[in-house]
């Protein structure tokens, strides 16, 4: 082995593996604390931060308007978000309050970005945290920017590089030339940070919080990132390359041979045809669902525009997300789920507090049957958008059949509501729940006559049926979907749902386990929702199945 080869491990963001030269980020480290380009008087460096602030903002837009066209809206909404962080009201108080105090202009947006990141990084809600990073990189900016220097982190390559940095901006990624940037690793960062939402639309292997760099002396030296596990190896020796040499040829051909499957049906070797949908958290990502040639929405989580948010979104605000997420997907099927606000995503202005237990805690459909009024609008926004395309309404975390008959009258009572104020509403929304408790799955006999459909949530069914804390990396290894109480609970939950004439889908992280494709096909699943990258392995995966030929049993008992 040579002896300068290290390996490191952080966690993985996109798959596929990169080869490159290491090459070490310039982020924007320094402190303000040399020499501020701007002194005067307060009044002189308060002018200078507005119109600093302004230049940064058109600076946002212009990355937004590159990334629309570049990349898709999303990646867009990415810089909206933080030319909205420039011009939030917190930081002009903060960075107002510092020069205020004495401080230079650079060291007081210096200190205002630390206080905000650090107020970010300490929320409990992991979006809000992912955050941090991007409040780092707004005042970075304005630093930079102030400086009259090029942007943090920008740097011409001239090589196939792999990018090294303690975080990495979206503006960094963005402005790269992607013909050169084969990968990149950051010592922090987050899996949900926006430079990991842009690293996977631009399919950048690619791993976060590695935790300490390699040593400054290795940069020039050849560097991998596996993107499936999150390991990064620097300096490997000969035999090493060659099997990741490997790897990668066989991880770019299996995706050259996926494309072969776009625009077939989800149609088993034996004529069994399934649908093929996705998971989505924000509208923004029907393009992606089109894009991969997804079938339509199979859950939409609706509780991120609530995440999103500093306040409980309005009627308003929520039917035009709806609404155009049913535009957009014109005519395919979109199933939109109630909000599962709580447990491992808690939104502060809920005021739901400090629980023992989170997970078994209050959520979702039990946060609203306490406050009605919060599913009230989110029915009445769901119902006003539903005559704009095929809209279903699922509801997480049933337990019991009065759950969802409680919910069925309340839809009556906001369908009776619009009827009353002449508002068009479609009648027949088939209304369905998740099963992702033991208990559902259990009784899905009983709950299968009120309900239209089911939607079998894998990740909570194998955190609740193992007693396994999802969110909990000591006890990662027991958390196993594949377990046989698992596979036993959806192979009945099928068959009561059949029997009862009704459809069930599956959108837990296992349904693009393509070990499993058989599995599903032959217990009888209607459907499999995914993220949209993995449309076309399922597709593969399904067409290649030949369904007589499954032995359920294999599955259930092993
Ligand atoms: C699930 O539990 O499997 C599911 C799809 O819902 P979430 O991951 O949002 O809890
Ligand atoms: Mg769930």
């Amino acid at each position: 082995m040579d002896e300068k080869m290290i390996t490191l491990r952080g966690k993985p963001v996109m798959e596929g593996i990169a080869i490159g030269i290491l090459r070490f980020s310039e982020a924007a480290e320094r402190s303000a604390e040399d020499a501020d380009p701007c002194d005067g008087s307060a009044e002189a460096r308060k002018d200078r931060f507005f119109r600093l602030r302004d230049e940064v903002a058109a600076e946002c837009d212009a990355l937004a308007r590159q990334a629309r066209a570049e990349v898709g809206a999303a990646e867009a909404e990415i810089f909206t978000t933080h030319r909205l962080m420039v011009l939030d009201g917190d930081l002009e108080d903060a960075v107002l309050a510092g020069i205020e105090a004495g401080l230079g202009l650079a060291e007081a947006i210096r200190q205002a970005g630390k206080g905000l990141s650090a107020m970010l990084a300490g929320m409990e809600d992991d979006y809000l945290r992912a955050r941090a990073a991007d409040a780092k990189d707004v005042c970075d900016r304005l630093i930079a920017t102030l400086r009259g220097e090029g942007q943090p982190g920008d740097g011409r390559l001239d090589v196939p590089t792999v990018l090294a940095a303690t975080d990495i901006t979206p503006a960094q990624l963005l402005r790269a030339d992607r013909s050169l940037l084969m990968g990149f690793f950051t010592a922090d960062g987050a899996t949900g940070s926006h430079t990991a939402i842009l690293a996977r639309s631009l399919s950048l292997p690619s791993a976060v919080a590695v935790g300490a760099l390699p040593d400054r002396s290795l940069e020039g030296e050849t560097v991998i990132v596996d993107g499936f596990t999150g390991e990064i190896i620097v300096a490997p020796d000969t035999r090493t390359l060659a099997l990741y040499c490997e790897k990668q040829a066989a991880f770019k051909a299996e995706r050259q041979l996926e494309e072969t499957f776009r625009g077939l049906a989800d149609c088993t070797a034996d004529g069994y045809q399934i649908q093929v949908v996705c998971n989505i958290g924000r509208g923004e990502e029907a393009a992606s669902v089109l894009q991969n040639d997804g079938g339509g929405v199979g859950l939409f989580r609706s509780e991120f525009l609530y995440l999103e948010s500093s306040d409980y979104p309005t009627e308003e605000t929520q039917y035009r997300v709806y609404r155009r997420l049913l535009e957009d997907m014109g005519g395919r099927p979109v199933v939109i789920r109630t909000m599962d606000v709580g447990a491992d995503k808690q939104v502060g202005y809920f005021g739901i507090g400090r629980e023992e237990n989170p997970a078994l805690g209050y959520r979702s459909i039990r946060i609203c049957m306490d406050r009605p009024e919060i599913l009230t609008t989110q029915l009445r926004a769901l119902y006003r958008a539903s005559v704009f395309g095929k809209l279903s309404i699922l509801v997480p975390m049933i337990i019991s059949p009065s759950e969802l008959s409680w919910v069925r009258r309340l839809s009556e009572e906001v369908r009776d509501e619009l009827r009353a104020e002449g508002i068009a509403y479609d009648p027949c929304v088939p209304l369905g729940i998740m099963i992702e408790t033991p208990a559902a799955a259990l009784i899905s006999d009983l709950l299968a006559q009120d309900a239209d459909f089911f939607s079998i949530g894998t990740n909570d069914l194998t955190q609740y049926s193992l007693a396994v804390d999802r969110q909990n990396p000591r006890i990662e290894r027991l958390y196993d979907a594949h377990h046989p109480a698992i596979l036993r609970m959806i192979a009945a939950v099928a068959e009561n749902a059949h029997r009862a004439g009704k459809k069930v889908s599956v959108c837990g992280e296992l349904a693009r386990d393509t070990s499993l494709t058989p599995f599903f096909l032959a217990v009888g699943v209607d459907s499999l929702s995914v993220s949209p990258p993995y449309v076309l392995r399922l597709r593969r995966a399904i067409r290649e199945c030949d369904r007589s030929r499954v032995k359920i049993e294999e599955f259930l008992n092993t």
